[in-house]
C-alpha cells in the first residue's frame, strides 16, 4: 500500500484532468500522518497554488484562527481539499473534475483512517456527503458508512459575510468541546 508520502508525490505528477495545465504547484494536503482529524476543504487558491500547500491564503488564516477555537493545533490535523488543483481564476470545481480528484481524496481518507472529517463549505459536503444546504447540516456529527462527518461553513463565506463567521466560530467551539485531538 502507498504511504501518503508516496500518494502525494503521485498527485503531484497528476496529469487526469486539464487543472495540471494551470498549476504551478498540486496541493496535496499537509498535516500528520497519524492525524485523527481531517479537515477538507474545496480547491487551493492562487497562494496555496504558489506555495503547494492548502489553506495559505487569507482563508487560511481564518481556518487558523478557527483551528484555535476549537484548542487544535495545525501540525496535529492533516488539512487538504477535494480538488489538489488550483481551477483558473479560482471559479468553482467541475463535476468532472471532482470525480477525477476523488480517488485521491479517498486513498487519503483510507490511509489516515481519521476519527472526525471536518467538511468546509457547499463543495465538498456534496462531495463526501451528498448534501449541499450546509445551514441544514453544520454543527453536528453525522456518520457516514462508518467515518464521522461534522460539516461547516467554508472560511472564505466567513471572510464575506460576518454571519457566517460567527457561525463557524460556533462550530469550532462545538468541535473544540468534542475533544477530538
Ligand atoms: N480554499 C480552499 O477550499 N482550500 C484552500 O486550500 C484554500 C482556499
Amino acid at each position: 500500500m502507498n504511504s501518503l508520502y508516496d500518494l502525494a508525490e503521485q498527485i503531484r505528477r497528476c496529469t487526469k484532468c486539464p487543472l495540471w495545465k494551470g498549476r504551478t504547484l498540486a496541493v496535496p494536503g499537509d498535516g500528520a500522518e497519524k492525524a485523527k482529524i481531517m479537515v477538507i476543504g474545496e480547491a487551493p487558491g492562487a497562494e496555496e497554488d504558489r506555495q503547494g500547500l492548502p489553506f495559505v491564503g487569507r482563508a487560511g488564516k481564518l481556518l487558523n484562527e478557527m483551528l484555535e477555537i476549537a484548542g487544535w493545533k495545525r501540525s496535529d490535523i492533516f488539512i487538504t481539499n477535494c480538488l489538489k488543483c488550483r481551477p483558473p481564476k479560482n471559479r468553482a470545481p467541475q463535476k468532472e473534475e471532482l470525480k477525477n480528484c476523488r480517488e485521491w481524496l479517498e486513498q487519503q481518507i483510507e490511509l489516515i483512517k481519521p476519527e472526525l472529517v471536518v467538511v468546509l463549505g457547499r463543495v465538498a459536503s456534496s462531495q463526501l456527503l451528498g448534501k449541499d444546504k450546509i445551514k441544514d447540516i453544520h454543527g453536528k456529527i453525522m456518520i457516514k458508512e462508518g467515518l464521522k462527518y461534522f460539516v461547516t461553513y467554508h472560511p472564505s463565506a466567513g471572510l464575506r459575510f460576518k454571519k457566517f463567521k460567527e457561525k463557524l466560530k460556533e462550530d469550532f467551539l462545538v468541535l473544540g468541546k468534542l475533544n477530538y485531538r
